[in-house]
């Protein structure tokens, strides 16, 4: 079981150590159509859970193999705040991380539990997700689970953008024919005029799809940026970024890096060092990874990853 993945170049807060709260089966209160996990059922809490001493000691011996580490990501296979033990395991990661920051990807549904609102004030960083705001458009796209509603995540959202003190992003991903409309990006960009975040990230699909949907183009990208009120920190996501370092991984960090986020040819030469990417050619030749193209860009899959997504259609 692997709790801790990465290093990896996220392309937006640098390079960063992944720490999965579910990294035995997706737990997630949400079923996305565009989720890059295999598709699967929704729930409200996590039936598996892990010790929060046992991703401390994870942690403590990824922090010997990698000093370059900017940032400790909190995420999960499916969603984290469903993670009972939050509020004591960012207390531990605390006592720990030295000068690198915490930071969450959620989902923004459990925002409004106040236990989890309390606890995530509690991060350095925290990037909430918000696709859509009218409900027909949020349960096509996010699929969530029975009793979530989109009008009491976006009051969470702005109740907790006013009470956090740390760095917050907000990303929207937008999905061809589904959140890309005039009418839904005037509903976002209402609830987002209410919300203090750093950063508003859009972007697409750009990884393979739990389910059959399409990206949008850039342009339309563009497009869309140019339809939000130009008060907003609109930023247009993009994969690349400077100055990463490259480290060095073993052939089963590899393995367990790609299987939960498929790296492009790009990510690789920002993060591997040269004996990695020799690895990683040989895990090519034996077959334990291959290549799949998904809007011109190649990603690095494992084989039995690939197998696994491409059975849902
Ligand atoms: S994209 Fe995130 S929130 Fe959506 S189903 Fe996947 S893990 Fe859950």
């Amino acid at each position: 079981m692997n709790i801790i993945f990465g290093p990896v170049n996220s392309r937006r807060f640098g390079i960063s150590l992944g720490i999965d709260l579910s990294p035995a089966l997706k737990q997630c209160n949400f079923d996305c159509l565009y989720c890059e996990l295999a598709p699967s059922a929704t729930v409200s809490h996590q039936t598996e859970t892990i010790t929060v001493d046992a991703i401390i000691q994870a942690l403590q011996e990824a922090f010997k193999q990698h000093d370059n580490i900017d940032v400790i990501t909190i995420t999960a296979n499916g969603e984290p705040t469903l993670y009972p033990h939050l509020r004591e395991l960012i207390r531990e990661i605390d006592a720990i991380k030295a000068n690198k920051k915490t930071l969450i990807l959620t989902n923004s549904a459990t925002l409004s539990d106040s236990e989890v609102f309390q606890t995530l004030l509690s991060l350095d960083q925290v990037k909430l997700s918000l696709d859509a705001i009218t409900p027909e458009v949020f349960k096509k796209i996010d699929r969530p689970d029975d009793g979530i509603e989109i009008d009491n995540i976006a009051e969470a959202v702005k109740a907790f953008s006013k009470a956090f003190t740390g760095r917050l992003f907000i990303e929207v991903l937008f999905v061809h024919g589904l959140n890309d409309t005039t009418e839904e990006i005037k509903a976002l960009n209402s609830v987002l005029l209410d919300v203090e975040a750093e950063r508003i990230d859009i972007g697409t699909i750009d990884r393979p799809p739990a389910y059959p949907v399409e990206a949008i183009t850039h342009k339309e990208l563009h497009h869309i940026a140019m339809e939000f009120d130009s008060s907003l920190p609109i930023h247009i996501a993009s994969r690349h970024k400077a100055g990463a370092s490259p480290s060095s991984y073993s052939k089963e960090e590899i393995l367990n890096t790609l299987d939960k986020r498929p790296l492009t040819t790009d990510d690789i030469d920002l993060l591997f060092d040269e004996a990695s990417k020799r690895g990683l050619q040989s895990l090519l030749a034996e077959g334990s990874i291959t290549k799949k193209e998904r809007s011109g860009i190649i990603f690095y899959i494992p084989r039995d990853n690939a197998q696994r997504k491409r059975k849902k259609t």
